[in-house]
């Protein structure tokens, strides 16, 4: 269920301020994948530290392998640790140089 709750937030909503988008790459193939957050509905009460926690289930498309990420936020919602099973973390420019180089690979 939360895959597909991950789908379908790639296509609702334009930007708004409560919009985090993860990218992340799979351990095992290397495949990028960009997933999108809303704070507002997405995060959960972390009542030992005061702030916030979310879990995250995302599959890439070229291996099907399931990546769990955890990731805390304080009461500002800003991010002080993140963690994910199976995958990697990696920036927005990470991200998009690794798609324009898919990209560019199947052209060829
Ligand atoms: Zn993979």
């Amino acid at each position: 269920m939360s895959i597909l709750n991950t789908l379908k937030s790639f296509f609702t909503s334009p930007s708004n301020s409560n919009a985090l988008m993860l990218y992340v790459k799979c351990k095992r193939c290397g495949t990028p994948l960009a997933v999108r957050v809303n704070l507002a509905n997405d995060l959960n009460a972390d009542y030992d530290s005061g702030g916030y926690v979310l879990y995250k289930e995302m599959m890439d498309s070229k291996c099907f392998t399931l990546m769990r990420a955890e990731i805390r936020f304080d009461a500002a919602r800003r991010i002080v640790e993140q963690k994910i099973d199976k995958g990697e973390f990696i920036t927005r420019e990470e991200y998009e140089a690794m798609v324009d180089e898919g990209r560019k690979t199947k052209d060829e």
